[in-house]
């Protein structure tokens, strides 16, 4: 079991990381992505103190090796979904489950409104993961609506499996698919269905389907844990960061605005520090006697 899970490899995340590896404590931290898809693009970053200039890549780059040098454990991992128990908390990604006696979530800027229809068919033919329900999916027709170049990967996989693979990406630049995907260039607009998924309703046409999978930068912070209080889609925290459920600590722009690396350091040092004073009082009261 790890002391704390951090949820989100960006510049929250891996501040909180590195900050609670230097209390000692064991650290895994989880992340989607290798560099945040927010400082991916960002060209000259202005006002970020003492680098001046510096691009979003570069100075992913140089958080990222700062945390490793501090002995943060990172894994690629899309998390899906975390329940506290009597111990801790379960988290579900989708490679592996971890168990950890805190959770920090650094998951980036709060997910909009999902599609139309998208609740409703969860589990009825809209998914969130290739390799865990592709097979259901045998010699069907199916949609990837990807936010993310990650969402080529689960394209590809799903090719392997079904019938038809149809590609919507949300982002931009060279789309790296294999033969037989097809590149749909409009908007998804909504999700039809009565019991199950029938079709996705795009701006380029109608699709008759039998999934859909869905690849986006985070998910929305109630579906990632239920229970979770948010409010206008940011994670409620206090002053310690500390959200509603005990031992679950957020940091960055989860929290709601302003949307600055800066403020998302800062936060994830203090996210980090309150979560070891929790371990700590853990500990304490369950020491025997
Ligand atoms: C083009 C652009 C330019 C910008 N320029 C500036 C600037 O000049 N100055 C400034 O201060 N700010 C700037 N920003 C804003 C800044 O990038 C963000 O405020 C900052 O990145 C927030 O950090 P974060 O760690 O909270 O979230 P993010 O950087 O968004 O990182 C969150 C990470 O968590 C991952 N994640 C989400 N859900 C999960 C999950 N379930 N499992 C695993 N991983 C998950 C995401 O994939 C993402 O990589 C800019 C943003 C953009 C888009």
């Amino acid at each position: 079991m790890y002391d704390l899970l951090v949820i989100g490899g960006g510049p929250a995340g891996l501040s909180a990381a590195l900050n609670a590896r230097r209390r000692n404590k064991r650290v895994l931290l989880a992340a989607k992505e290798t560099i945040s898809s927010k400082l991916r693009p960002a060209g000259r970053i202005e006002n970020y103190p003492g680098l001046p200039g510096v691009s979003g890549p570069e100075l992913a780059e140089r958080f990222r090796e700062h945390a490793v040098a501090t002995g943060v454990e990172i894994r690629k991992e899309d998390v899906l979904n975390l329940q506290r128990g009597k111990d801790g908390f379960f988290v579900m990604g989708k490679n592996e489950s971890y168990e950890a006696a805190a959770v920090i979530l650094a998951t980036g800027s709060p997910q909009k409104a999902l599609l139309p229809g998208e609740t409703r068919l969860a589990g009825r033919g809209v998914s969130y993961c290739a390799t865990c329900d592709g097979m259901f999916f045998r010699d069907r027709d199916v949609m990837v609506i990807s936010q993310l170049p990650a969402g080529e990967e689960e394209a590809a996989f799903l090719a392997g499996i079904c019938r038809k693979v149809y590609y919507l990406p949300e982002y931009k630049g060279e789309y790296n698919l294999p033969p037989g995907v097809e590149l749909v260039s409009g908007k998804a607009l909504r999700l039809e269905g009565d019991e199950q998924l029938e079709r996705v309703v795009t701006t380029a046409g109608e699709y008759d389907l039998s999934g859909v999978f869905i690849e986006r930068a985070g998910l929305p912070p109630e579906q990632l844990c239920p229970g979770l209080v948010t409010v206008d889609e940011a994670i409620q925290v206090d002053r310690r960061m500390a959200t509603n459920i005990p031992g679950l600590f957020a940091a960055g722009d989860c929290t709601g605005r302003p949307w600055q690396i800066a403020k998302a350091v800062g936060e994830g040092q203090v996210a980090a520090l309150s979560a070891v004073q929790y371990l700590a009082e853990q500990e304490r009261a369950n020491k025997p006697g």
